[in-house]
């Protein structure tokens, strides 16, 4: 099956991609990478009235680093970041995370943008960006605003933009070089989407121990209640605990399956 016919705009500027939706009214899609959006067009699963092709914004494609945070612009490719050459514990989970989803081809096109605005909730930088506490920039009519990601994705294949509305950078805080993390991500076949994930960070720096589960039948989520004590070690049983409580909608024969996957995230430890 082919693609309903639709209008092509390549704008120059953020502003005139956003007039350009808005003025489709809600009949209009953006292109990024195209990995999810050209199969959906192809399936006939979307039938816009037109696409807006954001290739024309370099000021999207850029990876800056500050002090405090790196800002990733929206159409930066899962490759870019996967060779990315900036050092830092932050680059180390950002390069491991890239170079594990899907193939070459893939990764070459797919954005993390275009991922986080698809939210798939089998996808791997949800997860990993929530468990970094990352935020986003959303630019539209009305201006820009940011918001954390656990507010950005609110549900499956579904998030906070609103008419008019480009994602356009996400702000990941710098982890300290000190910092641990831990990321497991568990498909049948290398190069395919995550049936579980688990991700750990652990900086004590700066006093954050987080950890989060993905890949579920509902959106990643933060597990309560595994707070970090040395006197405590985590069990497969208080995983299991946490997860009932933070992802009720997931059926109690998966949830050993996802507590299984984020132990192993905790066992990790260190990478690389
Ligand atoms: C065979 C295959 C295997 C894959 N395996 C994995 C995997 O293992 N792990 C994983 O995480 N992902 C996987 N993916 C997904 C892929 O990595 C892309 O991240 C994903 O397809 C979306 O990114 P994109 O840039 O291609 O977005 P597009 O396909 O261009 O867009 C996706 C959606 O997001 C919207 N959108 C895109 N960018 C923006 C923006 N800046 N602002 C607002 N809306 C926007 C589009 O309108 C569209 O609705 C796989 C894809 C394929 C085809």
């Amino acid at each position: 099956m082919k693609a309903i016919s639709f209008e092509f705009h390549r704008p120059d500027s953020l502003a005139e991609a956003s007039d350009i939706l808005v003025r489709y009214d809600g009949d209009a899609r953006v292109l990024a990478g195209g990995q999810s959006l050209m199969p959906m067009l192809n399936l006939r699963l979307v039938r816009p009235a037109a696409i807006i092709d954001l290739s024309g914004l370099a000021e999207l494609k850029t990876i800056e680093v500050s002090a405090t945070e790196v800002s990733v612009g929206a159409l930066v490719t899962h490759s870019a970041l996967e060779f990315s050459r900036e050092s830092g514990v932050t680059f180390d989970l950002l390069r491991y995370v890239a170079a594990g989803i899907a193939y070459r081809g893939v990764r070459n096109r797919g954005t993390m943008g275009g991922s986080l605005a698809h939210a798939d909730p089998a996808a791997d930088w949800p997860s990993c960006l929530l468990t970094l506490d990352a935020r986003v920039t959303i630019s539209g009519p009305d201006g820009t605003r940011q918001m954390p990601i656990s507010d950005f994705i609110v549900g499956n294949f579904t998030v906070a933009l609103r008419p008019g509305e480009i994602l356009t950078r996400i702000h990941i805080p710098l982890l300290n070089s000190e910092a641990k993390w831990g990321y497991y991500k568990h498909a049948r076949k290398v190069g395919e989407f995550a049936e579980a994930i688990g991700c750990v960070i652990d900086d004590d720096a700066r006093g954050i121990f987080r950890v989060v589960a993905g890949a579920m039948s509902a959106p990643s989520v933060v597990l309560p209640g595994l707070t970090k004590d040395r006197q405590q070690i985590i069990t497969l049983a208080d995983v299991r605990h946490a997860l009932e409580e933070a992802a009720p909608s997931v059926e109690g024969r998966h949830i050993h399956f996802h507590a299984v996957a984020v132990m192993r995230a905790l066992q990790l430890g260190v990478r690389p």
